[in-house]
């Protein structure tokens, strides 16, 4: 049984009030099904949400009071330093301070909005793994790459500047995220063939550079997700290709009852 991966980016959504409402929903409700908690109990089911800086605080405050295994917090971003004169960036530590576990790196609206380079990227990836929190290292093609027959050479671009240096350990505690541009906020997904090729092409990288067999069972220790336009109405046929093993969920994730029934879907 593959271990499954539920991750929900709220990107700029949700302040005080709406992230409150949603972990008192998430924690009441996703112990309803037993199957899902004890997926939970068991870890074969992690479920991590990534709530806007201003609104991690509270969401960690709600999960300590209503604790449930493998349910997780992150930050959407973090700079490389630890503290210093960096004007609007949070460090790696205070994340972890405010109860983070994982922490989103190379997410494409930072890479194509906020203009972070590869090298950036790097950097937050080794400090992250520093630090002791758990990367979700973003990659993906845009639209015009994909029409111009490049998405192969910009994942395999992408994957080996991330994962320069890092050891088989450090390769297989980052989760790798496939968020193809053109399939994020657009309601157009990947089909599930679409994202295996891709998911899998990043597998094969991944495992080569880290010297991972992947026709042995280490390779299911290197964990991919995919991203962009994924609802309950299409998370199970993604999360059926063998490759696929957890899904980044943006407009989907920002309400408990939608993020729920992915859950349930799954
Ligand atoms: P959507 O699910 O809204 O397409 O966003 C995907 C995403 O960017 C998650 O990080």
């Amino acid at each position: 049984m593959k271990k499954i991966f539920l991750f929900g980016n709220w990107k700029m959504n949700n302040g005080l009030e709406e992230t409150k409402i949603f972990f008192k929903d998430l924690t009441a409700q996703i112990c309803e099904d037993a199957v899902i908690c004890d997926q939970l109990e068991r870890s074969f089911l992690e479920v991590c949400i990534f709530p806007p800086f201003t609104s991690l605080y509270v969401g960690a405050e709600i999960l300590a009071q209503n604790v449930k295994k493998g349910i997780f917090l992150g930050g959407q971003n973090g700079f490389y330093e630890d503290k210093g004169a960096f004007t609007g960036e949070i460090s790696l530590p205070m994340l972890k301070e405010t109860g983070c576990s994982h922490v989103l790196i190379g997410h494409s609206e930072r890479r194509h909005i906020m203009g972070e380079t590869d090298d950036l990227i790097h950097k937050k990836l080794q400090a992250a793994l520093h630090h002791g929190l758990t990367p979700v290292l973003c990659f993906g093609e845009t639209l015009s790459e994909r029409e111009s027959d490049l998405t192969f050479e910009v994942i395999e671009r992408q994957i080996l500047k991330a994962v320069n240096g890092l050891t088989k350990e450090e390769i297989k505690k980052t989760i790798w995220a496939y968020e193809p541009v053109w399939a994020i906020g657009t309601g157009r997904t990947a089909s599930p063939e679409n994202a295996e090729e891709a998911c899998s092409y990043a597998r094969t990288l991944l495992c080569n550079y880290g010297n991972i067999d992947i026709e042995g069972e280490g390779h299911r220790d290197v964990h991919i997700l995919y991203g962009g336009s994924v609802k309950a109405a299409n998370v199970a046929s993604l999360l059926e290709e063998p490759d696929i093993d957890g899904a980044l969920i943006g407009g989907a994730s920002i309400t408990a009852d939608s993020m729920l029934e992915i859950i349930h879907e799954s």
